[in-house]
């Protein structure tokens, strides 16, 4: 197999994750401003992306803002960590909101968090099969 036949193949094996990812950005993009990082945290900042702070901080303020709440970088907009904080409370999210995430794994930037996220929900479904399965 020369270059270009590995190249065509890798592309054609990449296309349906392409194809969900594509999916993912065009219905998160305008709901979240999902800037498709790759690792999606949604369900722990209330639902408001943390990607669209413009310094990317995933872990909370950085603590720059002015006395009304807007951002340091950008003072056109609200800090994205207050709304985060605001927005958590309200819904009685703070629990989730107070867990470390990880680092961001640049290498995924672009890629379905769906896939992913299906393969645990599939691996998960299995394994409590298999208990259902062991205690029987
Ligand atoms: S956390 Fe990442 S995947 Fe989730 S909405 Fe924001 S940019 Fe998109």
């Amino acid at each position: 197999m020369n270059i270009s036949q590995a190249t065509a193949l890798r592309a054609v094996k990449r296309a349906p994750e392409q194809a969900v990812a594509l999916v993912e950005r065009l219905i998160k993009r305008p709901l979240f401003g999902c800037q498709m990082c790759g690792h999606c945290i949604l369900q722990d900042t209330a639902f408001i992306c943390p990607m669209s702070c413009p310094k990317g901080l995933r872990d909370g303020p950085c603590g720059g803002t002015d006395m009304y709440g807007m951002c340091e970088t950008d003072p056109t907009m609200p800090c994205v960590w207050l709304r985060i904080y605001e927005r958590a409370e309200r819904m009685g999210r703070m629990d989730r909101l107070m867990k470390l995430q990880d680092d961001l794994d640049w290498r995924r930037e672009g890629s379905s968090e769906w896939i992913p996220l299906l393969k645990r929900v599939v691996s998960r479904g299995r394994s409590l099969n298999q208990d259902e399965r062991t205690a029987q």
